[in-house]
This record gives C-alpha cells, structure tokens and sequence, in this order.
C-alpha cells in the first residue's frame, strides 16, 4: 500500500425518490428561516414550484444562474441576498445554479441546501470556479462546500437524454482524474470505481428508457460518487483542459467533457497503466480511452469540439492558456503533444 493523505469533508447527504418533500425539515435543522431559492430561467417553474411548498420559509426566488458562474450574476444576486434578508440559500438545479449557491457562500457565509437534477457533482465538492474577463479562475475552500445535500432521483426523470450522458460523462471524469491524481488515495479509489461503474451500467438502460427508476437511481449515485472524488483529491489535465476551453471560449460544460475526456486518458495512457486498467474494468471496456469514447458516441453524444462551438483557429490559444498553468499531471505537460491531443478532440478521432 501507498503512503497517503486523506482529508474527509463534512456534508450531509439525504438521497432517495420524493426528498424534495424534505426541504423544509432541512432548513430548519440548519436553524434557518429565510431561504432564498436559486435556479436558471429554464427550470423557473420549479424554483417556483418549490417557493410556493416552503411557504412562509422562502423568501423568493432568483432564477437567473448562468453557466461558468460569471461574476456580474453573482454580484446581480448578492443585491438580492442583501435585500431580502434571507438567512440561506436553496439550490435547485445543476453545476451552474449550485455555482452561484457556492458564490453566495463565499461572500456572506450563508448555509447551503442543494437540490442536484444533474450528473456534474458541484455539490460534493469545495471548489467554485468563477468567469472573470473571459478567464475561469478556481478555488477551493471550505466556505463554499453546501451543508446539505437532498438527492431526489425524481427530479432527474426529466433530463433530457443527451444531457443525460453529457452529464455522466462529466462525473466519469471526476473519478477518472481521481485515480491518477496525485493525492490518489485507496478510500477515494474505490468510489471512483464504483462511480464510473454506476454510471456506465445505467447510460445504456436510460437511452432505451429516460425514466427507469433503477438506472437513474444508479446514475445518480454514481454522480455523488464521482462528485465526492472531485471533493477529495487534485484534478490533472482532463479538468485543466475542460476550464480552458468553457471559461475562455465558453464551450458548454458537459459536453466539453464528454468529448476531451477519452483523448486526455489516451495522453495519460502510457503513465498509468494500472489505472488504465481500473477504469476498463469500471466500464467493463477492453481500453479506458476507447470504452469512454464508445459509451459517449454509442448513446448519441458529440464526440468532436468542433460540433459544440469550438474554432479550430482558436486551438493554439488554448494550448498557450493550458500549459501556462498546469494543474499536476501523471505525464509531464508537452505542448506539442497538448495540441495533438486538442486536434483529435476538434475532429473526433477515436483515440
Ligand atoms: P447546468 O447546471 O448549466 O444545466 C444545464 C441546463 O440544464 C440548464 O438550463 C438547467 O436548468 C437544465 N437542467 C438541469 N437539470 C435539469 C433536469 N433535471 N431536467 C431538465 N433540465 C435540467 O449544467 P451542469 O453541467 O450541471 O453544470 C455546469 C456548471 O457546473 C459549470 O459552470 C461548471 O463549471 C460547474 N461545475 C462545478 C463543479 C465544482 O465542483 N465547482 C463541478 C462540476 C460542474
């Protein structure tokens, strides 16, 4: 056994079907009384659904969060926040709605209550990224890590197929990058498996039935797991890759790591061969690189930059910006190689 370091974070996690009836018991065990609810314009009618069955215990609703976190939305809702009094902070959405939750934590302390209804696992994590100027910056700090995680598998039924493997593919990566990161340790590998197992084992049934209980139920787990691997250890080239290209060329999320992931595996490759190994094994593939891209394409997701907004001219800039800053890597950051990898990615080569 490695030597290791293993930091645990403190969270509660309510998981099942029909938990969002428990909001209100949760606000109160935070001894909270003012919560104001967060989501974006697309689920409004649910931030609203949901003000009106907090009752007296919400203070309104703020349904403007914005993918990347941009800085001008946070201070928008702070306005609110001051305004309104309210005494925490509900979360119903995705990573872009948690996200603000997390950048009103930062900056007031607030407790957090979040509602996850999809697979990028923010809500596990202490971690915010914000967009500033065209540049994503990220930190991590227990300030902004939510007190209170309500996992309804309910509020996932609707997602909408594409998003929904985009969005496993997203936590994949989490765990993915976990095994091979440098604070790797067996607690945290072992969920990492785990997770990329769960979600790879529902995707296929969830492309035949969007609204299997059971798969989403998986799946669902799986991001929790994937989420918490996020939370504990360092992330490598896949994730500093992915910040680029969504916070300088505002690529969407999911879909950004759905189609970077298996040619970052496929760089990391020849480094690590025992994690190559577990994640075949997680995805019940022959290859790490080839299976992820198999489980992306096979149930309908991009496989190239190039069809989710990307300009090829704009490759060599984004190289510059990720190799300038490098997270930690398992294989040493070579820029050449970097936009090789880029290039396969931009025309959907399987690796
Ligand atoms: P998102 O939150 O932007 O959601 C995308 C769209 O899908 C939104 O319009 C949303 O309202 C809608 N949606 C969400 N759930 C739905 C559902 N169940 N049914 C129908 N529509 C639904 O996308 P995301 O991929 O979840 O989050 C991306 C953001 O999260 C990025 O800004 C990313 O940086 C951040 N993120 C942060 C961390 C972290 O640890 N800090 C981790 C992962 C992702």
């Amino acid at each position: 056994m490695q030597p290791f370091v293993y930091n645990a974070l403190p969270s509660r996690v309510v998981f099942g079907f029909g938990t969002l009836a428990q909001v209100a018991d949760e606000i109160r065990g935070l001894g909270c009384s003012r919560a104001l609810v967060l989501t974006t314009p697309f689920q409004r009618e649910a931030g609203e659904a949901l003000v009106s069955q907090l009752g007296e215990l919400a203070i309104g609703l703020y349904d403007n969060a914005t993918m990347h976190t941009p800085v001008e939305v946070t201070r928008e809702a702070l306005e609110v926040v001051k305004n309104s009094g309210a005494d925490c902070v509900v979360a119903l959405g995705g990573g872009s709605t948690i996200g603000l939750g997390k950048a009103i934590a930062l900056n007031t302390d607030l407790p957090q209550i979040v509602i996850p209804t999809t697979y990028a696992g923010s809500e596990a994590t202490p971690i915010i990224g914000q967009t500033e100027k065209g540049l994503k910056t990220t930190q991590r700090t227990l300030k902004v890590l939510p007190e209170v995680i309500i996992y309804d598998v309910d509020l996932t039924l609707s997602l909408p197929p594409t998003m929904t493997v985009t969005s496993g593919m997203n936590a994949i990566a989490h765990a993915v990058e976990a095994l091979y990161s440098k604070d790797a340790n067996p607690l945290i590998s072992m969920l990492a498996e785990q997770g990329i197992a769960a979600i790879a084992r529902a995707l296929p049934s969830l492309q035949v039935n969007p609204a299997d209980k059971e798969a989403r139920s998986d799946a669902l787990f799986g991001a929790w797991a994937c989420g918490v691997c996020l939370g504990a250890v360092g992330m490598s080239i896949h994730h500093k890759l992915c910040h680029t290209l969504g916070g300088s060329f505002d690529l969407p999320h999911a879909e950004t790591h759905t189609v970077v992931l298996p040619h970052a595996v496929a760089y990391n490759a020849d480094a690590t061969p025992d994690v190559m190994a577990r994640i075949a094994r997680a995805l019940g593939a022959e290859s790490a690189a080839q299976g992820l891209f198999d489980l992306a394409a096979k149930h309908g997701a991009p496989t190239r930059l190039a069809d989710i907004g990307m300009n090829e001219a704009d490759i060599a800039r984004a190289v510059d910006i990720a190799c300038s800053s490098p997270y930690w890597n398992p294989r040493p950051i070579e820029p050449a190689a970097i936009w090789e990898l880029l290039e396969n990615a931009f025309n959907g080569h399987r690796p």
